[in-house]
């Protein structure tokens, strides 16, 4: 097959061709049979605490990888109320290697909400959980399907990928249309059969027989209803998504001041400031300085940093007397809020005024 099909139609009537009915009969069947053995799926029913914390855990990271820290936080705190009564420090520490600390300090937030206000028990809906910091459309009916029986189904990237395939056709995935139509047929295999077992058979078959490469279709309870399958274009699809056009910048980043005294790394100050007109990494703490769009390479800088589209000249520049509209920041908390590769890039460069 030749043809790329942006058409919203095209895939729309191949969706409807697709017999949802009997791939969540199968599905239901598969996952009765071969469900994973994870650490959230231990008790009898699924307990909301411990599927929240490991859908935010997974969200960037691996199965594997989320298995040792669920065990070490669930065991710290074992329900949402102990939770609740943290502090950020020993969150952020049970946290550290995870990345993306937004999400630590979310959990902490949500934990004292569902404590306060909900008296230590989760919403049932998917639009009440979406109310709480940190869980947004995916998670929320996560939680909702997998532990309330909502008929709600979840859409990733696991989900894009069996979809699509199922569907057979090299549709531009990456679009919102493409999106939606995967909802709608997330949210239908729920009505036919048990939502959670849905949502978790499809997050199982994505991660372990419609792999993004290796696709094991001989073992796949969905072959007979699957187009791939039967076009034998399974490795063809989903299509790669094209890159973005790359941009370049120049960060002109301030000097270490000269009156930080400490030589010890993680306890000085710096000045900080999320006002530098970053295309990256926004809304987050960054050492002060400034983001120049440009066309070409500047002549002088003293490393480049790529972060997806975005090639990042840094240059370091004198540290300015005046810095009243400067934030200072204590450097431990700066790394942690941002623990970025092109932040501990710029603390570890001589040029940026010797090792903190
Ligand atoms: S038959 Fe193959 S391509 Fe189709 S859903 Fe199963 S694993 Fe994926």
């Amino acid at each position: 097959m030749n043809d790329i099909l942006p058409k919203k139609s095209q895939s729309e009537a191949s969706m409807r061709s697709l017999n949802n009915k009997k791939i969540a009969q199968e599905l239901d069947k598969w996952y009765n049979l071969q469900a994973r053995d994870l650490p959230w799926r231990e008790s009898k029913s699924p307990d909301p605490y411990k599927v929240w914390i490991s859908e935010i855990m997974l969200q960037q990271t691996t199965t594997k990888v989320v298995a040792g820290y669920f065990k070490r936080f669930t065991t710290k705190w074992p329900t949402v109320n102990k939770l609740a009564k943290a502090e950020i420090e020993d969150v952020y520490e049970m946290w550290q290697g995870l990345g993306y600390y937004s999400r630590a300090r979310n959990i902490l937030k949500t934990a004292k909400i569902v404590s306060a206000d909900y008296k230590g028990k989760f919403p049932y809906s998917y639009k009440e959980l979406m109310d709480l910091p940190g869980i947004g459309p995916y998670t929320s009916r996560a939680i909702s399907s997998i532990c309330f029986n909502e008929k709600v189904g979840v859409v990733d990237g696991n989900v894009l990928r069996v979809h699509n395939r199922l569907i057979g056709e090299k549709v531009e995935w990456w679009n919102k249309d493409f999106h939606n139509l995967t909802q709608v047929f997330s949210d239908e295999l729920c009505k036919y059969e048990n939502p959670s077992h849905m949502n978790q058979a499809l997050m199982d078959l994505g991660a372990t027989v419609c792999t993004p490469k290796k696709v094991a279709c001989l073992v796949c309870p969905l072959k007979k209803l699957c187009n791939s399958y039967k076009a034998q274009n399974q490795n063809e699809i989903p299509l790669p998504k094209p890159r973005k056009e790359s941009q370049t910048w120049v960060y002109q980043v301030l000097k270490k001041p000269k009156t930080t005294q400490s030589k010890k790394r993680n306890t000085g100050y710096i000045l900080a400031s999320n006002e530098t007109g970053s295309p990256i990494l926004k809304g987050k703490p960054l050492p002060a300085g400034k983001f120049k769009k440009t066309k070409v390479k500047p002549k002088t800088y003293s490393f480049m940093h790529t972060i997806t589209k975005h090639k990042i000249y840094v240059q370091f520049i004198d540290h300015p007397k005046d810095t009243k509209n400067l934030k200072e920041y204590k450097i431990a908390d700066l790394r942690r809020e941002n623990p970025s590769s092109l932040i501990e890039k710029i603390w570890q460069h001589p040029d940026f005024n010797g090792k903190l």
